[in-house]
């Protein structure tokens, strides 16, 4: 069951890879978890499941802030799977007893994350996007938005250990990789018992047209009910093609049906952090600002010149994206030469 309070020490991170290649969220949450170790006076560990590639991985998790890798590698971790994946952490967490433990808010971190807390009868904050130290009580302090995105609140598990959160994506930047760095790996077998798997990976098929990769891109063009129509969007990715970039959308426009909501942007979508973020016919509600407000730079086009979303942008238009959209993607393809 649990881990006894007095018995956890130390963090761990928990790096999540795709077929042998870490996701930058993992990155992100080593920079947070250095924090505390640091805070706290312990040792930051990585916990690394993979199918393959080992090796490098700890190395650069070793780079990435990490004194110890614990790794579980062998076959049947080659791709994400619930009944596997959350064995393994599981039996990990019960056997080196962290006192914190941080995981991205992925799609699979939000799979396995619950999982591995109810086994473990401790608390869980999910879909974080602060981490702080509650000084009195020597203890995490997990922020997340609540009540619809309007108040935010900052959360403590004093009872039970470890202290879970996950954290979005692109929340905080990615530490400066150290080269010098380096550290033990310890391999772990969690000697998952026969019939623990229930289930097969058959194939996966992703609808034609759909793009996923927003919270990695670089340059997102978004399009929300201010478009009128569908059949609008082709203006948003004739943008996003000339930047050689994604198309976003809010959930207003998910919801009447225009787009896929893989590419919805906010509380309930994706939080992204791209370099360049455009907002076309979005009002800037809370809850799509959560998912884009730690963008580098916002253009927001809005023929509303009181529109929420100007608060927010480096650059405005103040006009009909009928108009302005052919004119920038004119422009951008023109310099393109
Ligand atoms: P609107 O608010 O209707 O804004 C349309 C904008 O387009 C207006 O500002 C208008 O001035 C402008 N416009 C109209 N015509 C033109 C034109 N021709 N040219 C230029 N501008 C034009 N929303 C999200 O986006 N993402 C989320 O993840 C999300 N999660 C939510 C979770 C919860 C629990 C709740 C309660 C809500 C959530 N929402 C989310 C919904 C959110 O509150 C807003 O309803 C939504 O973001 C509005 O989308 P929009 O800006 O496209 O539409």
């Amino acid at each position: 069951m649990g881990i006894a309070i007095e018995e956890a020490k130390g963090i761990l991170v928990y790096m999540e890879q795709n077929f042998g290649a870490f996701r930058n969220v993992g990155f992100e949450l080593l920079g947070q978890g250095r924090m505390l170790a640091d805070k706290f006076g312990c040792e930051l560990a990585a916990v690394v499941v993979t199918g393959e590639n080992g090796e490098k991985l700890a190395a650069q998790a070793f780079q990435g802030g990490a004194d110890k890798v614990y790794m579980v590698e062998g076959k049947d971790y080659e791709r994400y799977n619930t009944d596997a994946y959350v064995y393994a952490v599981t039996e990990l967490v019960k056997e080196y007893k962290p006192e914190g433990f941080l995981l991205g808010a992925t799609v699979d971190g939000r799979d396995m994350a619950p999982r591995v807390a109810a086994r473990l009868a401790t608390g869980l904050c999910a879909d974080c996007t602060g981490i702080g130290v509650e000084e009195e009580k020597g203890l995490i302090a997990w922020t997340r938005p609540t009540f619809g995105g309007n108040i935010m609140a900052t959360i403590i598990c004093p009872d039970a250990r470890p202290q879970m959160g996950t954290v979005r994506p692109k929340v905080f930047k990615k530490p400066e990789m150290d080269a010098s760095r380096t550290g033990e790996v310890v391999r772990f077998d969690p000697k998952m018992p026969a019939g623990t798997m229930r289930t097969e990976f058959l194939r996966e098929e992703i609808p034609e047209g759909v793009v996923c990769n927003l919270e990695e891109a670089e340059f997102i063009v978004s399009g929300g009910r201010g478009l009128g129509t569908p059949e609008n969007f082709k203006l948003i990715e004739d943008l996003a093609n000339a930047f050689g970039g994604v198309v976003g959308s809010s959930r207003a426009a998910v919801d009447a049906g225009w787009i896929n909501h893989l590419h919805q942007v906010g509380q309930s979508g994706k939080t992204v952090g791209p370099k360049v973020y455009i907002a076309c016919g979005i009002s800037g509600a809370i809850q799509h600002l959560a998912g884009m407000n730690s963008s580098d730079i916002i253009i927001a086009i809005n023929k509303d010149p009181d529109a929420p979303i100007f608060t927010v942008a480096d650059y405005g238009i103040v006009g009909d994206l009928h108009e302005v959209l052919p004119i920038l993607t004119k422009e951008v393809n023109k310099r393109k030469g």
